[in-house]
């Protein structure tokens, strides 16, 4: 059949490509539209048609976009006569269909509507594909064809659908465009405006108005762009529109706040909108809200300022080790910490060279090696010789290993310091520590040995420390008595002024050291009391004032006071009588013999009487019998006199010789330490016992002593040795006071013990008579041994009782 042969002259690939041209045109199976219906309206009139139509070719089928004369909204393509014309250039013009090999057999020429004349064209797309056709038929046949006027118009009216496909195309292009701009400008963050020339907003994306803090465009329409800017960046934004007017590319970075006030960052690119006259007739402008990268970069570049200042206060060196290529990046901060040379290349061998030989294995076995289940960080203090000069400084290195991911390492990454000082310092320290710890002991020791207690409270009176002594002291256990006050150590009355004087203390805050040597009564923790003696000191730690008390029991020593005391009323009373009955002693001796030569001569002168006469005799012999009477009571008195002094009125007692000797010395030596005098004691180990009258031996003891030191003012060299020793097994005691003064002239020496022998102005010299007598009452002896210029030793001896003796009187 000529109409399938004609058919089959539409390639396969032409109806592909067709499809896709058509397709493209957006116009298949669309309703009518004016601007085409015009067109067949006039393509029918003016060629004086039947009908006319415009239709498009595609997937076997005719189908017409606009049509008039006919109702068939399509017809299969193989009935098509357009089918024909579409392949060829130009107008096809037949002017009889019956008479056309071709088509003379169409059904639509055969049947209805019987047409006879046919003129089509071939409407092409933008690139001349054939698409579609526009015709004009009728039902006469027109031998004469179609006038020069209608087959202009026709020509006219295609070129008029072309264009108007073309704008179709371009419409929907355009809509295209605007739809994927608008999801642009809907999804973009970034603020996205038009301008005018002059900066003024014209339009501004939905993302903008969000970044910008604007609810509606409309509220800033027509608002200069430019006027946002403000400092610096307000010239900048000026700059970038003139160059975005100039055709170029404008881009800076400013800040400006939203228009509610947020401050933002943006990134801000001017770009010019090119009208017809490729002149740019508006402005693009594209700002991104850089305020998060601003401030990460701020940040960043904070963080990298601390670095470097953290690097260069510390003079931290950072050195890098890559395990797999053998690479090393030393900074020059830690080459500078080893002493390395800017182009020193660094290698394991080198540095393990710069550590000091002792720590060097140590250093390597971390550093280096990579033992399975090995700390992945580890931290090194070591020393090192500088390589430039040679000095030796200590590093301490941290260092850590990065791995993959089979756990193998890739690269060590590590931090070095120079620590030497910090080392230097901490010797120091410890050192000073040892000198603390050796200070405290050494203090507490003292503490422990020395007889006060002492008793640290702070500022509230609250006790904070109780040494050993204080335990001692006062019955209770540091544990029972710290944290209490210590008013609980004195008695109720003294409590309150405790607390009257406190106060005023810490006010006025006088001086460090105050009540020294307060005299206090202190309370034990059974209750009994004692006398005490309170130094007060004040100290301040960590801030906090403490006060430090010094106590001192009183009680044996002014039990000692009060027994010296005694000790010298004695003394002096005894003294006084000893030296009364000693001279009354001396007095009756040197009289009696007078009296005894008194009474003889009487005698004498009584026997020449009896051979004498006279009357006077008898008057004689009774006034010589008269004196001789009174001569011997004068005796009588003077021998009773003796026999009194002479009776001692002494009672005697089983004395420790070390006691005796001790209270004696007490009185003797008061000041003799002033005097410059130095005083030893010489005593047995087990002090002896002596029966005696203590107060006549101290007497002795005291006058010796007393001699002792005058003989030695005017000396240099003054040592007073106070010696006991026992002789005759165990029967005897010799004391011995021994000085290094003047000695005795030997003039005085002969009558030493006589009395009123003296060298002393104020000296009565019956002190060493006096001794005598005493020692002599007690069976003992007294000597001395001197020599002028060395000085002198006295010596006596005392009976000493022995044990068995002791116990007997004990029995008795
Ligand atoms: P007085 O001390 O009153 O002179 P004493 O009988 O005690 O009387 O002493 C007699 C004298 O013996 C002293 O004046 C002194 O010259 C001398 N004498 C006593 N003891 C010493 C002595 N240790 N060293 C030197 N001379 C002494």
């Amino acid at each position: 059949m000529a109409i399938s042969s004609f058919s089959s002259g539409v390639s396969v690939l032409d109806g592909q490509e067709r499809l896709t041209a058509v397709r493209d045109l957006s116009i298949l199976d669309t309703p009518p539209e004016a601007a085409f219906d015009d067109v067949v309206l006039i393509a029918a009139q003016v060629c004086q048609a039947s009908a006319a139509s415009i239709g498009f070719l595609v997937e076997g089928r005719h189908w017409f976009k606009a049509r008039i004369g006919f109702d068939a909204v399509e017809i299969p393509a193989d009935l098509s006569i357009c089918a024909y014309t579409i392949q060829q250039p130009g107008l096809t013009v037949i002017p009889d269909l019956r008479e056309h090999p071709e088509f003379r057999h169409n059904p639509f020429v055969t049947g209805d509507p019987g047409l006879r004349f046919y003129a089509g064209i071939a409407l092409r797309d933008e690139n001349g594909f054939p698409v579609g056709t526009l015709t004009v038929v009728d039902r006469d046949a027109r031998p004469e064809g179609l006038s020069g006027v209608q087959e202009r118009t026709l020509l006219a009216l295609a070129r008029s659908v072309r264009r108007e496909m073309k704008l179709r195309k371009a419409e929907r292009e355009l809509a295209q465009k605007t739809e994927m701009l608008d999801r642009l400008h809907a999804s973009s963050e970034d603020c996205i405006k038009v301008l005018d020339l002059e900066g003024r907003l014209r339009f501004m994306s939905e993302g903008g108005c969000q970044a910008m803090e604007v609810e509606t465009f409309a509220d800033i329409e027509g608002c200069n762009w430019l006027d946002f800017w403000t400092g610096p960046t307000a010239d900048d934004a000026r700059k970038a529109v003139l160059r975005a007017k100039t055709g170029d590319t404008g881009h800076f970075r400013g800040f400006c706040p939203t228009v509610v006030g947020t401050p933002k960052w943006w990134d801000v690119i001017v770009t010019p909108i090119m009208g017809s006259d490729n002149k740019p007739d508006g402005l693009l402008a594209i700002s991104r809200d850089i305020t998060g990268l601003q401030h990460a970069e701020e940040s960043l570049r904070q963080s990298e300022e601390r670095l470097r200042l953290a690097i260069e206060t510390t003079g931290l060196g950072i050195w890098d080790f890559n395990t797999l290529t053998g690479e090393r990046q030393w900074t020059a901060e830690a080459r500078d910490l080893f002493g390395f040379a800017p182009d020193t290349a660094i290698t394991q061998e080198l540095v393990l060279d710069r550590i000091h030989p002792d720590d060097r294995e140590r250093v390597a076995g971390t550093a280096y090696l990579d033992q399975p289940g090995d700390s992945l960080t580890f931290t090194n203090t070591f020393r090192i010789v500088r390589a430039d000069n040679g000095e030796e400084r200590w590093i301490t290195s941290v260092g850590h290993t990065l791995v993959d991911k089979y756990g193998k390492p890739t690269r060590k990454l590590g931090i070095a310091q120079d620590v030497t000082h910090h080392v230097v310092a901490e010797e120091a320290l410890r050192a000073s520590q040892d000198d603390l710890l050796r200070q405290t002991a050494h203090l507490q020791s003292i503490l422990a040995t020395v007889p006060d207690a002492m008793v640290v409270s702070d500022e509230k009176w609250i006790i904070t420390s109780f040494s050993a002594t204080a335990v001692k002291m006062f019955g209770y256990q540091p544990e029972e008595i710290i944290g209490t006050s210590v008013k609980f150590l004195m008695p109720v009355p003294y409590r309150d002024s405790h607390e009257g004087f406190m106060p005023h203390y810490r006010q006025t805050g006088e001086r460090r050291i105050t009540e020294s040597g307060r005299v206090a009564v202190a309370q034990r923790k059974d209750g009994s009391t004692f006398p005490m003696e309170v130094h007060l000191g004040e100290m301040e730690s960590g801030g906090q004032r403490f006060f430090t008390a010094f106590i001192r029991d009183l009680t044996d020593r002014q039990y000692t006071e009060k027994r010296m005391q005694e000790l010298q009323t004695e003394l002096a009373y005894m003294s006084r009588l000893t030296a009364m009955g000693e001279m009354g002693s001396t007095l009756a001796h040197v009289v009696n013999q007078p009296l005894t030569a008194i009474t003889g001569y009487l005698k004498g002168c009584g026997m020449i009487l009896d051979r004498m006469d006279g009357e006077h005799i008898p008057m004689l012999r009774h006034g010589i019998e008269g004196a001789v009477e009174e001569a011997l009571r004068a005796g009588e008195v003077i021998r009773q006199l003796r026999a009194f002094v002479a009776r001692g009125e002494t009672d005697q007692g089983v004395e420790d010789l070390r006691k005796l000797l001790e209270e004696a010395s007490a009185l003797a030596l008061a000041g003799a330490k002033d005097k410059g005098i130095k005083v030893d004691f010489d005593l047995p180990h087990e002090s002896p016992k002596v029966l005696v009258s203590r107060v006549q031996i101290q007497q002795v003891l005291l006058n010796l002593v007393r001699n002792a030191m005058e003989a030695m003012q005017d000396v240099n060299e003054r040592n007073l040795t106070i010696k006991a020793e026992v002789e005759d097994e165990g029967a005897i005691v010799r004391l011995s006071v021994i000085d290094t003064g003047s000695g005795i002239a030997p003039a005085v020496q002969e009558r030493l013990f006589s009395p009123f022998t003296t060298t002393k102005k104020t000296g009565m010299g019956v002190g060493l008579s006096i001794c005598r007598t005493i020692i002599e009452a007690h069976g003992g002896k007294i000597w001395a041994e001197s020599t002028p210029e060395e000085g002198t030793a006295f010596h006596f001896t005392l009976k000493a009782v022995k044990e068995e003796e002791l116990a007997e009187a004990a029995e008795v």
